[in-house]
């Protein structure tokens, strides 16, 4: 029995970047607030919020108070909003994200109409299209092309949402080029992303058994999970070692493990630990 853990599990650059941020914000003794969670994983926002940082739904008076932007940064407006009611800003925006938002200011700026391929209730899709005051078209798969909302425009910019499926952008991106004079694609899904998705191609081919750790609430789990679970189905979508079912390890000679970019490192090995303990692997 084998456990093999893929090297890419957890914590991305921008996530780590995003709560060193936040705690070492807090450390220095302001008063800090965050809109919504710094990543998606209750663990770490409980550890953040342990440390000082206040998670709040809507902004109130700033004046005194820091405001956290989180890893998938923020729009520019509620940035000014912030600013005008006396919020003092550090910015934990990761910046792959960022640069997002530098490719769209620039279509923008040269008349293109943007696309962003992506969830259109994620933060990060949020905070791209609140990037430019334009019409910005959000696209999420390439049977659902908003094709009423792209009449008339011919010239157009697409950029990625960091997390999203590559095969799902090719297919967006294929069935957008004949309708277009001009298309120009930025893939913007972030290396971090591609690297995990790639490993997920060949773990589960690799193992019996698949375990993808991360919250309900992680894009990027989830697209881990989908993509395991179409190359073997005998693959779980867990957020910690107490989902796990010892039936599903029944006559596996292998399990692989892998685990989204907000994944704290504790919870994975908590669940390889789990796992040796009860005497399978
Ligand atoms: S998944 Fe990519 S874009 Fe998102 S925080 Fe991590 S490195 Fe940055």
């Amino acid at each position: 029995m084998r456990i093999t853990v893929a090297p890419s599990a957890g914590f991305c650059f921008g996530v780590r970047r995003a709560i060193k941020t936040a705690l070492d914000t807090a450390r220095q003794g302001f008063r800090v607030e965050m809109l919504g969670d710094i990543v998606h994983n209750e663990d770490v926002v409980r550890q953040v919020e342990a440390a000082g940082v206040r998670k709040v739904d809507a902004l109130g008076d700033g004046r005194g108070k820091t405001l956290l932007i989180r890893a998938h940064g923020a729009s520019k407006h509620i940035v000014a909003d912030a600013q005008r009611r006396g919020y003092s800003i550090v910015d934990a925006t990761c910046p792959m994200v960022k640069e997002i938002h530098t490719i769209v200011d620039d279509f923008y700026t040269r008349g293109l109409r943007v696309i962003i391929i992506g969830d259109g209730d994620h933060e990060e899709v949020q905070g791209i299209r609140g990037q430019i005051e334009a019409p910005v078209t959000i696209i999420d798969s390439a049977e659902n092309i908003p094709w009423e909302e792209l009449k008339g425009v011919d010239r157009a910019g697409v950029v990625v949402q960091s997390t999203q499926k590559a095969e799902n952008v090719q297919a967006i991106v294929n069935a957008l080029k004949p309708h277009f004079k001009e298309l120009e694609v930025c893939n913007t899904i972030c290396k971090a992303t591609t690297t995990r998705q790639q490993e997920i191609k060949t773990l589960p081919k690799a193992c019996n058994v698949v375990l993808v750790i991360g919250s309900r609430s992680s894009a990027n789990t989830r697209r881990l999970y989908e993509i395991a679970r179409e190359l073997n189905p005998r693959s779980h979508w867990i957020q910690s070692k107490d989902d796990i079912d010892l039936a599903w390890f029944e006559s596996a000679a292998t399990v692989g493990i892998t685990a989204g970019a907000s994944t704290p490192q504790g919870t994975i090995d908590a669940v390889v630990g789990f796992l040796e303990k009860c005497g399978h692997f």
